[in-house]
């Protein structure tokens, strides 16, 4: 099967990230998919490498010209979403798309591109695991820490069951070989 996409959805600070992150070094036939958004950089974050960086109007304007192919407003004010133009430049190279992407994202994703789509879902062992992971990254205020957390309870509830996979990121070792095994297998299908 060609012009394939894995989709990974996980509350914030659920360790997507570092779990993606090693699969893109493993396998050079994967490429991230960079979603657009217009929440404001942290960090290093630079344009075209985390996110591609818009203003909530050049966002706005960009879906008026039906440029994405999912987008949705995560939090208030701050928009996300895929582009077409991304799914085609990775698509074109004969990669398959690695989607880091919420939860309603994810699902909505895996409704559009079906049997093309493997969709795991990364889960932390628990809220309170959730919790500390948040605060050990450093990269949030306290505010946003509670924001992500109160979020994650309900985004674990709507998940269940709409997702293919669904991998519990406890030891990090065992979530990567889960992964890496997962990820393969779909591969090589
Ligand atoms: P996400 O992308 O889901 O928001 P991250 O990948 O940034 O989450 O992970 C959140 C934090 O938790 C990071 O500091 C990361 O290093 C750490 N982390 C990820 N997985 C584990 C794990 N299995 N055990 C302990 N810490 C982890
Ligand atoms: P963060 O601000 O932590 O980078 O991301 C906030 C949330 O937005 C995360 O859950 C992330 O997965 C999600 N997100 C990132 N890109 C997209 C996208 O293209 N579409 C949607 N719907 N969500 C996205």
């Amino acid at each position: 099967m060609s012009n394939k996409v894995i989709i990974f959805s996980a509350p914030s600070g659920a360790g997507k990230s570092t779990i993606v992150n090693h699969l893109l070094k493993l396998r050079e036939e994967l490429e991230f998919s960079i979603s657009a958004t217009s929440r404001a950089p942290r960090g290093q974050e630079q344009h075209g490498v985390e996110y591609y960086f818009f203003t909530a109007d050049q966002f706005r304007q960009m879906i008026a010209e039906d440029k994405f192919v999912e987008y949705e407003e995560v939090y208030a004010g701050s928009f996300y979403g895929t582009l077409r133009s991304e799914v085609e430049r990775i698509w074109a190279k004969g990669h398959a798309i690695v989607f880091d992407i919420d939860v309603q994202g994810g699902v909505n994703l895996k409704r559009i591109f079906g049997e093309q789509a493997l969709s795991v879902f990364i889960q932390a062992p628990s809220v309170e695991v959730l919790r500390e992971r948040l605060v050990g990254r450093g990269t949030d205020t306290e505010e946003a820490i509670e924001r992500r957390v109160a979020k994650a309870a309900s985004e674990m509830e709507f998940a269940a069951g709409k997702f293919d996979y669904v991998l519990v990121n406890d030891n990090l070792e065992t979530a990567f070989a889960e992964a890496e095994k997962v990820i393969g297998e779909f591969l090589e299908k």
